[in-house]
């Protein structure tokens, strides 16, 4: 069975040729890191027409590796397996894992760069997790793959070959961590997954992706806008928040299931600019009097929250910026380990989420 795998797969490989790196003297190689957390890129189904029903997370990272061997003329490539999952399943436990092993590699300086193979699910959530915990000027890649493994035209080698060119790449260095799919290169607070099935199924919604891997070679089109400063320690055990995703009718009823669980902290995923139904609202401020913060953001996929009815405020409710309710859910878990404060975790926001219009509030 991996034998077939392989064969596929290496003939997906031969299939995207193109993308295949340029040779790089032996000396000069880059060293790359490529940290395996499972995902579709590491799936596996049944027969290779089948992109569906396969299981996620089955094969290791160095048949993986072992399927493209021309990604090492672009570097020199190790392999390491953190995890093997659906990322579906991703724990605070891996992302704790999963920082420490990058900070461990590049402050020990074991490697140029460093690429994560993740599942497409929590992808934009473990990279935003990692922008905000990780120090570090080298580059922090993440990729995956809609397809699984075994797929006749399997996406993952491409990928793979790519998110290995950009991180063994001198001018991916001081981007912040980068999300590789699809032959685009994409900064951590803006990417997310914006399709279920399709191949480009990530975007970067407002200010699209900030470069591309052509044939040519990486082309980055624009400059990210200022990366975040990591401010986080991934080691601190990090509170529960919860996201409630608002609807016509929302009258509020989840606001106490999320109290009783434990939560901390609330995302509402509001309609449009933030804005909660009368009845939600009411919950949500007895929440935020009662000690848990609450952020505004939205369901819409563009755009930004920015502070809306006077009530809001009063209210003490937090406006998400640019960062989406899943996002925001891993900045706020992330702060509420350093304040409780509502003004600065609201500047925190503004900090992090560097919305245009947020940052004219700054100033
Ligand atoms: N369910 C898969 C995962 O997130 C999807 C993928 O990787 O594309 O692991």
């Amino acid at each position: 069975m991996i034998w077939k795998f392989f064969l596929l797969a290496l003939a997906a490989s031969a299939a995207v040729n193109i993308w295949q790196p340029h040779t790089v003297s032996a000396a000069s190689r880059p060293h790359i890191i490529v940290l395996a957390t499972g995902g579709t890129i590491a799936g596996r189904a049944a027969s290779s027409s089948d992109v569906t029903g396969y299981q996620s997370g089955v094969i290791g990272v160095d048949t993986l590796l072992n399927a493209v061997p021309k990604i090492q003329d672009a570097a020199d490539v190790k392999g390491e397996q953190l995890s093997n999952i659906d990322s579906k399943d991703m724990t605070d436990d891996i992302w704790r894992r999963l920082a420490a092993r990058i900070h461990e590699i590049l402050t020990a300086n074991e490697a140029d760069g460093i690429v994560v193979t993740h599942g497409t699910d929590t992808m934009e959530e473990t990279a935003l997790f990692l922008s905000l915990t990780v120090k570090s000027e080298k580059p922090v890649v993440l990729t995956g793959a809609m397809l699984p493994a075994t797929a006749r035209n399997a996406d993952g080698p491409r990928n793979l070959t790519d998110a290995v060119r950009v991180a063994a790449n001198p001018e991916s260095a001081g981007k912040g961590v980068l999300v590789v799919m699809n032959g685009e290169i994409h900064a951590a607070r803006n990417v997310t997954k914006a399709h279920t099935t399709k191949i480009d199924a990530f975007e970067s919604p407002d200010s699209g992706p900030i470069g591309r891997i052509d044939p040519s070679g990486i082309v980055f089109e624009r400059s990210p806008l200022p990366p975040m400063q990591p401010q986080f320690s991934a080691e601190l055990p990090l509170p529960r928040v919860d996201i409630l995703y608002g609807h016509e009718g929302d009258d509020g009823a989840l606001v106490e299931a999320a109290l009783h669980a434990g939560a901390e902290g609330i995302v509402y995923a509001g309609l449009g600019n933030g804005s909660i139904p009368a009845e939600a609202e009411k919950q949500l401020a007895k929440a935020a009097a009662a000690g848990v913060v609450v952020i505004r953001a939205s369901r819409t996929k563009g755009g930004a929250v920015v502070p809306a009815a006077p009530s809001y405020a009063t209210e003490g409710f937090i406006d998400s910026g640019a960062l989406n309710p899943q996002k925001a859910r891993v900045l706020l878990r992330l702060a509420l380990t350093k304040t409780q404060d509502p003004a600065e975790i609201q500047k925190i926001f503004r900090e992090f989420s560097y919305c245009i219009p947020c940052q004219k509030m700054i100033q």
